[in-house]
């Protein structure tokens, strides 16, 4: 199932808008500032799925029947450009467990390039609800790795990505190859790059947020 934010009038497209503007990307503080606020709207509109069970409060005045998050859920990210969005969804689910994996595009002469998982710190996944933030879905292909990885640590419960844009060709693969993934997106492009970039996209999310790095 893919959710677009972005299909109803709200403030997500508005922050997607200035994520894609050239000018307005030139503050790295506000690029990582609106990754983390739709992350937040995101992990906002995933609570509502999400399983609650009653829980008696004892106030000054007396005892309220609350309605409260049943599991906390486990956050993911793909290193590094997940990272604003990882911390919007902390925000929102501020006792959550919590994983890390380093995948990168490892790029041949030719101009392909093939998905390097090198690092993965996660907790117990058997029967967790886990929530992967990656800001963009390209290709889908490190997500998917991820995601394979993630499985084997389990079996989760269920798996729902969050993403600031999400390119077409990337939905159908993580359609194909994970069907039970929920994808929660700001926004959906349909073109891709022969070097896999989203078009119009935004450009490169983990430059923008945290600045150029060298390509040895
Ligand atoms: N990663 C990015 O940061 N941007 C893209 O367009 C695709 C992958």
């Amino acid at each position: 199932m893919v959710v677009n934010l972005s299909e109803q009038h709200s403030l997500v497209s508005n922050w997607v808008s200035e994520l894609r503007d050239i000018n307005i990307q030139q503050d790295r503080m506000r690029f990582r500032h609106n990754l983390e606020r739709i992350a937040e709207i995101a992990a906002y509109e995933i609570s509502k799925v999400l399983p609650f069970e009653e829980k008696e409060v004892e106030t000054p005045l007396g005892t309220a029947t609350c309605k409260v998050l049943k599991d906390q859920p486990v956050l993911a990210t793909i290193l590094r450009a997940g990272l604003p969005m990882h911390n919007g969804l902390l925000n929102y689910f501020d006792k959550a467990d919590n994983a890390f994996a380093a995948a990168y595009r490892k790029h041949e002469k030719d101009g392909t390039f093939e998905i390097s998982l090198e690092y993965m710190s996660c907790p117990d996944l058997e029967d967790r609800i886990i929530i992967i933030s990656d800001p963009m879905l390209a290709t889908g292909a490190s997500l998917v790795k991820t995601i394979h990885f993630l499985k084997e640590e389990g079996p989760p419960r269920e798996i729902h990505v969050v993403c600031a844009i999400a390119c077409t060709v990337g939905i159908e693969y993580v359609k194909r190859e994970a069907p039970s993934v929920t994808i929660w997106c700001g926004g959906i492009d349909e073109e891709l790059t022969a070097k896999g970039y989203i078009v119009p996209g935004l450009g490169d999310a983990g430059d923008l947020a945290f600045g150029s790095k060298a390509q040895n």
